[in-house]
């Protein structure tokens, strides 16, 4: 079980998220939805503290930090306890597919070099990239660049794996294999916390819909509620854009 509670975030005398209050079950799927500039990054960002919330509580599984008094020790366990694929990769350029993946499992997790290439290598395969273990990111396609950064996130084998905008920097033709991707690492019942703006992917993704605006949680339940019958009128004014 994963649960964030009042999570608060300001950048200057900006309140970015204001209050959000999530709990997301072990193998849910959680898709957030809303506006540009409403903090859906952030609440991404804040929940492994790539952004330093200013006030909540995160839990998940044992761990349970509280944002405003967070130590080092708190944020590394917070860390371990995720992982995150970014709109734009975040591969490093000077290392291998192979390399992308072995990296957190020996640098964070300390498993000995031939256990990680090991696990390295399986992901590889489950990805459909075993042919480019020793590609570098800067002669692999968008797809596949973003095929390794899941991968590199499923090595890890974290509790929750959070997702912000995963396809949105991609060219058309790379869209669908990084959505099957992320499809079959739903079916392995992986806790996911989904930003996107692929309204129809989302709806056959997700078990929960949230719709944020302002820096809160503004309506939240099933995909079928969320999409064909939106209560607030700001989730239905933003459905009308985007659809
Ligand atoms: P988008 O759909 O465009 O990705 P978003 O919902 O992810 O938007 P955020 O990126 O979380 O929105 O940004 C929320 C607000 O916080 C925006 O007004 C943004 O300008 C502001 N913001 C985000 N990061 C910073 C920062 N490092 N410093 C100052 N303001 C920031
Ligand atoms: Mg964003």
């Amino acid at each position: 079980m994963i649960r964030i509670e009042g999570l608060t975030k300001r950048f200057g005398a900006t309140t970015v998220l204001d209050g959000i209050d999530l709990q997301i079950g072990r193998g849910e799927r959680v898709v957030v939805i809303g506006p540009s500039g409403t903090g859906k990054s952030t609440l991404l960002r804040c929940v492994n503290f790539l952004d330093r919330p200013d006030a909540g509580r995160i839990s998940i599984g044992a761990i349970s930090v509280d944002a405003a008094r967070a130590g080092r020790a708190d944020i590394l366990a917070l860390r371990r306890a995720t992982a995150f694929v970014f709109q734009n990769y975040g591969l490093f350029a000077n290392r291998s597919a192979l390399g992308n993946i072995m990296e957190a499992l020996v640098t964070v997790q300390k498993r000995p070099r031939a256990e990680a290439e090991a696990r390295a290598r399986e992901i590889l395969s489950e990805t459909g990239l075993a042919d480019k273990a020793d590609s570098y990111p800067a002669s692999l396609s968008g797809g596949q660049q973003q095929r390794v950064g899941i991968g590199r996130a499923m090595a890890i084998g974290a509790d929750l794996m959070l997702f912000d905008e995963p396809t949105s920097a991609l060219d058309p033709e790379w869209v669908g294999e990084v959505l099957d991707l992320m499809r079959s690492v739903a079916q392995t019942r992986q806790t996911m916390l989904i930003v996107t703006h692929e309204m129809r992917f989302a709806r056959e993704i997700a078990d929960r819909v949230v719709f944020m605006d302002g820096g809160r949680i503004v309506e939240q339940g099933p995909p079928a509620r969320i999409f064909d019958a939106p209560r607030d009128a700001r989730l239905r004014r933003f459905l009308a854009r985007v659809s």
